[in-house]
């Protein structure tokens, strides 16, 4: 605590955010499990990619989509606040692309996953690709009935970024070290970023990437168990 002279640490109910009130969180973990038994019954598995802006989920994603186009049937839903970006980049691809606008939250919840599953056929896929919104705080919260969670890091986001937004990667079944072509002129340790998911949870899978050459790719294939 050098040079600062106090923190001021925010209690239950101190914070302004009413959307992250109890039942809130209860009733989307409850459309969470609704979403989970309907794309359980159509035979899909869907991963929910979450990550900051710019640490390459859409990047990560159009590369899965390649390797996997032959072997699976895929669709993509792309969370965004206002733009359709990214999702017209993963359309590009011959998938099928719902974006999704979040106006103003900061994550994408199971009852905006419900109302995009309406909009697929779903007898059509088996395997669905979810891009959060950019953010690393909120959609840690947030479950969406995906069958695995995943987070992308880039090491362009610094050597602190686990350790500072340790609730995403307890979350986490597999994270992606991206970027990781441009490590040494980061200065950042991608062992250490990786040792830091660990502590946090030693169950994730941890995989580096560089998603603009596709190395590693091939390994997160396998880690998400596709
Ligand atoms: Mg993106």
């Amino acid at each position: 605590m050098a040079n600062i002279k106090d923190v001021v640490k925010a209690q239950e109910g101190d914070v302004f955010d009413i959307e992250l009130e109890k039942d809130v969180l209860d009733a989307n973990r409850k459309l969470a499990q609704e979403n989970r038994i309907l794309l359980k019954k159509h035979g899909i598995k869907a991963i929910d990619i979450m990550g900051a802006i710019g640490a390459g989920k859409t990047s990560l994603i159009t590369r899965l989509v390649e390797h996997l186009k032959d072997r699976y049937r895929i669709a993509a839903f792309k969370g965004d606040l206002t733009t359709t970006i990214d999702a017209e980049m993963i359309g590009h691809h011959n998938v099928e692309v719902v974006a999704i606008n979040t106006g103003k939250e900061c994550h994408l919840d199971a009852n905006l996953i419900k109302k995009a599953l309406q909009r697929l056929n779903l007898d059509s896929i088996n395997l669905l690709f979810i891009e959060n919104v950019g953010n690393l705080i909120c959609p840690a919260e947030f479950p969406l009935g995906s069958e695995k969670r995943m987070v992308v890091i880039s090491v362009t986001e610094g050597p602190y970024m686990v350790v500072k937004h340790p609730f995403i990667f307890m979350e986490a079944n597999v994270v992606a070290i991206n970027k990781i072509d441009l490590a040494r002129a980061m200065a950042v340790d991608v062992k250490e970023l990786e040792a830091d998911v660990k502590r946090i949870n030693p169950k994730a899978e941890v995989v580096a990437t560089n998603c603009r050459t596709g190395n590693g790719i091939q390994e997160v294939v396998e880690a998400l168990g596709l």
